[in-house]
C-alpha cells in the first residue's frame, strides 16, 4: 500500500481522486485537508480514516500532511496550492499536481527547486496529462510544438454585448466539463486556457511560442504534441478527470479504470478551429503578465482570485473581471527574479488592492 495525502479533498478533484483511490485499492490516505466543507471532510474522514486531518490555509503548512505520504494529490484551488507544493517538492515527494495557480505564479521559483530536489511532477489537469502522456519520457528535442485544446467555453460564438449581460448561472454551464465553480469561471473568461499556457510553459519546459492554443468543441482530445517529424500525438477520452487523476497516481503504469470507454463512432466528428483572443482579454492579459514575468502573474492571479469571487458573490458584472485584473497589473511594479516572499507580497497587496477598488 502506498501512502497517499489528498490536499483539497472536499473539491471537485478531490471528491473524484478519493472515488479512484477506492477503485485503485491499493493507496492507504494518511492524509485529508480541505478549506472549509467540514461536513464532508468529516464523513471522508470516517471512510478513510487518515492519520491527519487538517481545516483551513493555515492547514496547508502543516508539515507532516506530507512528510507521511509517499504520493501528495494537490487540488487545492487557487494560490495556496503553493506552499504545500514548495513543501512537498523539497521533501522530494512524488506530487500528482492539480492545481494550477502555483506554477503560474512562482514557475520559475519551482523549476529552480526541481533542479535541486529529486522531487517529481505529474500533472492532473486534464490538458498536461494528456500532453505527459503524449509526450511519454521521449526527448524534448523531438518536441516542434505542442497543442493544448480549448472547449472555448460557453460563450465561444457570444458578441461584447452578449458577454456584458452574462449572469453567474450562465457561466456556471460549462458545455462539457463539470468542475468546480472557480475553475468554471476562469474557462468562461479563458484566463484558465492562459494559465494552462504558462503551465504548460514550466512542466515541459517548452517555450511560449511552441504552446499553439487550438478550439475543439467536442473535448475528446484532451491535447497533443507535434513532433520535428511532423507526426502528431494525440490523447483522447470522455471528458471525466478520474482518468487524469488516475493515470497520475498508477504513472508509469496504467490500470482499469471505471471511466466510461469512449466510442470513436457515436463521436460522429471532431472540430479543431484557430483560437482567436478577441472577446477575451483575460486570456490576452495572463500571456502579458507571462511575458512581463516576476511578480506580475502573481498579480494576475491574485486580483482573478478576488474578481472571481465577488463575481460568484454577484458583486460585479462578468466583463469586470478582466477590468478588475487590468487595472491591478497597471498599478503594480514588477519584481523581477522574485523570491517566495515577493510572490507572496504581491499576492497580499493585489488581494487589499482589488478588495477595495471594487
Ligand atoms: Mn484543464
Amino acid at each position: 500500500m502506498k501512502k497517499i495525502s489528498v490536499l483539497g479533498s472536499t473539491g471537485s478533484i478531490g471528491t473524484s481522486a478519493l472515488d479512484v483511490i477506492t477503485h485503485l485499492n491499493n493507496f492507504k490516505v494518511i492524509g485529508l485537508s480541505a478549506n472549509n466543507n467540514k461536513s464532508l471532510l468529516k464523513k471522508q474522514s470516517g471512510k478513510f480514516k487518515p492519520e491527519i486531518i487538517v481545516v483551513g490555509s493555515n492547514g496547508l503548512k502543516n508539515i507532516p500532511l506530507i512528510s507521511k505520504a509517499d504520493v501528495v494529490l494537490i487540488s487545492v484551488v487557487g494560490a495556496a496550492g503553493l506552499i504545500p507544493l514548495i513543501n512537498a517538492i523539497k521533501l522530494k515527494k512524488k506530487i500528482a499536481l492539480a492545481n494550477k495557480e502555483a506554477l503560474v505564479i512562482a514557475g520559475d521559483l519551482i523549476t529552480g527547486l526541481l533542479k535541486k530536489y529529486p522531487a517529481e511532477i505529474i500533472p492532473v489537469d486534464s490538458e498536461h496529462s494528456a500532453i505527459f502522456q503524449c509526450i511519454d519520457g521521449k526527448n524534448k528535442e523531438e518536441i516542434s510544438k505542442i497543442i493544448l485544446t480549448a472547449s472555448g467555453g460557453p460563450f465561444r460564438n457570444y458578441s461584447k454585448k452578449n458577454l456584458s449581460k452574462v449572469k453567474v448561472g450562465d457561466v456556471l454551464k460549462h458545455p462539457t466539463w463539470k468542475m468546480g465553480r472557480k475553475i468554471t469561471v476562469d474557462s468562461a473568461t479563458m484566463i484558465n486556457k492562459g494559465f494552462e499556457v504558462i503551465e504548460a510553459h514550466y512542466l515541459f519546459e517548452v517555450p511560449y511560442q511552441k504552446i499553439e492554443v487550438v478550439i475543439h468543441p467536442q473535448s475528446i482530445v484532451h491535447s497533443a504534441v507535434e513532433f520535428v517529424d511532423g507526426s502528431i500525438i494525440a490523447q483522447m477520452s470522455k471528458t471525466d478527470m478520474r482518468l487524469a487523476i488516475q493515470y497520475a497516481l498508477t504513472y508509469p503504469e496504467r490500470k482499469v479504470s471505471t471511466v466510461k470507454k469512449l466510442d470513436l463512432s457515436s463521436v460522429g466528428k471532431l472540430e479543431f478551429f484557430r483560437f482567436s483572443a478577441g472577446n477575451f482579454p483575460c486570456f490576452e492579459l495572463a500571456m502579458t503578465s507571462a511575458k512581463i514575468g516576476g511578480t506580475m502573474p502573481a498579480v494576475l492571479n491574485a486580483a482573478n482570485e478576488v474578481a472571481v469571487k465577488n463575481f460568484l458573490e454577484g458583486k460585479i458584472r462578468f466583463l469586470q473581471i478582466p477590468k478588475l485584473i487590468e487595472k491591478a497589473m497597471k498599478k503594480h511594479r514588477v519584481k523581477k527574479n522574485p523570491n517566495l516572499e515577493d510572490i507572496l507580497n504581491a499576492d497580499f497587496e493585489t488581494r487589499k488592492f482589488v478588495e477595495e477598488l471594487r
